[in-house]
């Protein structure tokens, strides 16, 4: 199966993927770090992009959920989107261990892909 992803956003494939995975905890699941499994996540920021399908441009709107600050801005072409034609989403956020991820959300059909980065290393006496 051919699936459309933003072949353009990771080209070396130089960021290495990671899975997610749950634990359950009183019925609930709990989402554990993509990068070290560590059960203590934080998600701070959301990033949606809206666009039909092949479409030329796309919203793309960031959501700082700490400093509660909204952006969007119109965007030609791919950007950050990780759908190469339609719709995406992305969760940034951070474990307890200092792994910064971003969790990726795309559709291809019926189908919702997840990708999952690694993004550095988390300072904690950084704002974000
Ligand atoms: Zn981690």
């Amino acid at each position: 199966m051919e699936i459309e992803p933003n072949a353009s956003k990771y080209p070396d494939k130089k960021e290495r993927q990671f899975k997610i995975s749950f634990n359950t905890w009183d019925n609930h699941q709990v989402m554990n770090c993509p990068i070290c499994n560590c059960e203590f996540t934080h998600i701070t920021e959301v990033s949606t992009f809206s666009r039909k399908e092949d479409e030329k441009i796309h919203l793309e709107t960031n959501i700082n959920l700490k400093d509660k600050k909204i952006n969007t801005n119109v965007v030609e072409g791919h950007g950050n989107n990780p759908s190469g034609r339609r719709n995406g989403l992305i969760l940034h956020g951070h474990c307890e261990e200092g792994c910064k991820f971003d969790i990726e959300m795309y559709q291809h059909k019926g189908n919702t892909f997840f990708n999952s980065f690694f993004k550095g290393v988390k300072e904690f006496n950084e704002t974000k």
